[in-house]
């Protein structure tokens, strides 16, 4: 009882008064009825019984008058607190409807200090608590938003469907679009076509190949180059990121972004066209140079003095190198404009690197190496470019020589991994540095100890070798440990290699 409201108590207190109220006089009126009864039977014995019928009904009416009475009362304040009880549950509600729609402007007002007062309190708190959270979330929105929009790269959000559900301003502007309603709640795929980046690639991208598609398909990041013809009829190249949105393990969505990369991309394709160039006009006078110095050295202009031997053996060393570096500059230019041909053949891995090993017989020989192969029994021939592959073991033979001391020990595995070809070149020789190991397939870098111990290398083996695994869809890594020795892994396909046009093939 104590934690009731006042009136609450009262209309309780009111309502268990009327009813005993009417309660009692119920019984009174019965016990009148009693007397009546009694009056009734002492006028059968002829007694005079008047007044006391008059008495009893006078009684009688009085407790009706009382009954309805107290009844009416107890009516009445019921209806009175009701009244009041539900004008105060309406102010509440009213409140509540204003606050459910975003209204924090007025609060809700009951003076009473009852439950509902309390109640009202209550909602006044929330709603201030809410205003607040409502004001810290509109400022956080409008931050997100001056980030995304003011943001240097194009951002896309959809939904798993595809359907853009938000695109910034630098994103509208590539694709030219002018307001959001032509974007917004749209599959992506109809807002606008992706291509491929090499100008012959004249048919967009099938929807499933899209990198948000592929994103959404696969749960994982997709990065590549697309091109795009923006409004103004001019082919914009980007740099796209699509990556999923992941909630509790399931995509319900991606985030694509994309950077201009077209002044970047023409600016490799001309130092790429410009290396090519420079490397194509410097192999003419090498060749030349060397030509001219393997016949003095041969005596073909008389015979040469000791000294005379030595320097023009210095020049034809050096005529060598540079022939090597020039040849290794053309072939990156070739693999990075996209020229390069890939022309698959069937290809008996076992012949190819035995013609390898062959060839660097010499050289083992020279530095009483053992080379060992081993190709799995049961391979199957295999579809590859012979030329490109061919590249890949001369290299990673070659390396295996030059960095592993005289006496060492180098050795070919081939064998076969579910639907891949492993193959792995293994040396016993001077290693990599660990801190120098994430550096190792980068163009020109050739790490400490080897430059120490070999002058002879241009530290673009491993870049070249390891675009042309990447474009037969295979992948290259290796292991090593400095003083003990180093072994590299490539994989390819099965299924082999994708035959693909172009203009040229390595130099060898
Ligand atoms: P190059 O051999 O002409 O220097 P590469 O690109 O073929 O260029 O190799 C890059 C660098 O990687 C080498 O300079 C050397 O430091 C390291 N490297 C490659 N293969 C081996 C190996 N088998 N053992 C030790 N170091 C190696």
């Amino acid at each position: 009882m104590r934690s009731l409201s006042l009136r609450t108590k009262l209309t309780v207190t009111i309502i268990v008064i009327g009813i005993i109220v009417a309660g009692i006089n119920f019984y009174q009126i019965t016990q009148v009825d009693q007397i009546d009864k009694a009056a009734d039977a002492l006028a059968q014995e002829g007694r005079a019984t008047e007044a006391i019928h008059q008495a009893a009904d006078q009684i009688r009416l009085m407790f009706i008058v009382m009954t309805v009475g107290v009844t009416l009362a107890a009516v009445i304040i019921g209806i009175f607190l009701m009244t009041s009880i539900s004008r105060s549950l309406a102010r509440i509600r009213r409140g509540a409807i204003r606050i459910a729609n975003g209204d924090f402007s007025a609060p809700i007002t009951i003076e009473t200090h009852d439950e509902l007062g309390q109640l009202g309190q209550s909602f006044n708190a929330m709603a201030d608590r809410l205003r607040d959270s409502y004001k810290r979330l509109a400022v956080e929105q409008q931050r997100d938003e001056a980030i995304l929009q003011n943001m240097g790269e194009g951002l896309i959000a959809t939904d798993e469907l595809g359907n853009i559900l938000l695109i910034n301003h630098v994103a509208m502007r590539y694709i030219g679009l002018e307001n959001l309603d032509a974007a917004v709640g749209k599959p992506i795929h109809e807002t606008f076509q992706l291509y491929g980046p090499n100008d012959k690639d004249k048919k967009p991208i099938p929807k499933k190949e899209r990198p948000v598609f592929r994103a959404l398909e696969t749960g994982k990041t997709v990065n590549d180059v697309y091109a795009f013809h923006a409004a103004d009829g001019k082919k914009i190249l980007m740099d796209t990121t699509a990556t999923p949105i992941l909630l509790n393990d399931k995509v319900v969505g991606a985030i694509s972004v994309m950077r201009d990369v077209t002044k970047e991309k023409e600016i490799d394709r001309m130092k790429t066209e410009f290396i090519s160039l420079a490397s194509h006009q410097l192999r003419t006078p090498l060749s030349a140079i060397k030509w001219f110095t393997e016949m003095l050295i041969s005596g073909d202009a008389g015979k040469l003095t000791d000294e005379q031997q030595e320097f023009a053996k210095n020049i034809d060393d050096s005529t060598t190198r540079m022939i090597a570096l020039v040849n290794a500059l053309l072939n990156i230019s070739r693999i990075e404009s996209g020229r390069i041909m890939i022309d698959p053949k069937p290809t008996d891995l076992r012949e190819l690197v035995s013609g390898i090993v062959n060839d660097l017989k010499a050289k083992t020989e020279e530095r009483k190496q053992t080379l060992i192969i081993s190709v799995h029994d049961e391979l199957p021939m295999i579809n590859l470019d012979p030329r490109l592959i061919g590249q890949v073991y001369l290299n990673l033979l070659t390396n295996a020589i030059k960095y592993t001391q005289e006496g060492g020990e180098v050795s070919v595995f081939i064998s076969r991994k579910d639907d891949q070809i492993i193959s792995q070149v293994t040396d016993n020789g001077y290693g990599i540095p660990k801190d120098q190991q994430s550096r190792i397939f980068q163009k020109f870098f050739r790490a400490a100890n080897a430059v120490k111990v070999e002058t002879d290398g241009t530290g673009l083996g491993l870049y070249l070798i390891k675009s042309v695994v990447e474009s037969s869809g295979g992948k290259i890594w290796f292991e090593s440990e400095e003083g003990k020795g180093t072994t590299f892994w490539f994989s390819i396909p099965l299924s082999g290699m994708k035959a693909k046009e172009g203009e040229v093939t390595l130099d060898v």
